[in-house]
């Protein structure tokens, strides 16, 4: 599938089996998910540009880098503020923006209850998070969102994604980066992923 990387590391296929395990309680969930989460970035950030920055060490001149582009961090609410601290600690300049979206239980359609984002985002490398990528229409509705910013290069890292997600993103966002750690079957009739993890959010939060 093209723009979409599935991250098979070991340590990243481990923890998505913990994750899955229907016996792994809400504390472990979010241990877990933040460990993951990291791991994941990792990769997802391969491909941030970056400048020249010569620095000057005890010894000599050394050639060195720095990130081009801020980056603005935007977990879906509420299950990517599971992956939020770890990235956060991997890149702690970075902004955090807030997308809160809710799926009608009948018709599966997201729509958005909260916005706190960065008023522009063209210049700033957008790392959108949203643990699940079910039928698409949350990350569809989010990535109106921030095209309506003016973002201009946004990745989304995702940990489970069913192939109708990417295929309703990728034809909404042709080539958007997607990384997750698994693209699993399919969807069943109430838009969960098969065979997923369940809900994520409530898994996290142990609200089920
Ligand atoms: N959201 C979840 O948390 N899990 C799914 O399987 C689908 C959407």
């Amino acid at each position: 599938m093209k723009a979409v990387t599935v991250i098979t590391h070991p340590l990243v296929r481990h923890n998505l089996t913990r994750l899955r395990d229907k016996r792994t309680g809400p504390q472990e969930f979010r241990r877990v998910l933040s460990e993951v989460a990291a791991l994941m970035l990792y990769e997802a950030t391969r491909s941030f540009a970056v400048s020249p920055l010569p620095v000057q060490t005890p010894l000599a001149r050394a050639p060195g880098f720095r990130l081009r582009r801020e980056v603005v961090l935007v977990p879906v609410l509420r299950a990517g503020l599971g992956m939020l601290d770890s990235i956060l600690q991997l890149i702690p300049h970075a902004r955090v923006g807030f997308i809160g979206l809710k799926r009608e239980e009948t018709t599966l359609r997201a729509t958005s209850y909260h916005k706190s984002l960065p008023p522009d985002l063209s210049r700033f490398e957008v790392v959108l998070i949203d643990p699940m990528l079910a039928t698409g229409g949350s990350a569809v509705a989010a990535m109106d969102l921030l095209s309506e910013l003016d973002a201009r290069r946004v990745r989304l890292v995702n940990l489970v994604a069913a192939p109708e997600g990417i295929r309703h993103l990728h034809s909404r966002y042709p080539g958007l980066p997607i990384f997750t750690a698994a693209v699993d079957r399919k969807l069943n009739r109430k838009g969960y992923i098969l065979p997923g993890l369940g809900d994520a959010g409530d898994r996290m939060f142990g609200t089920k």
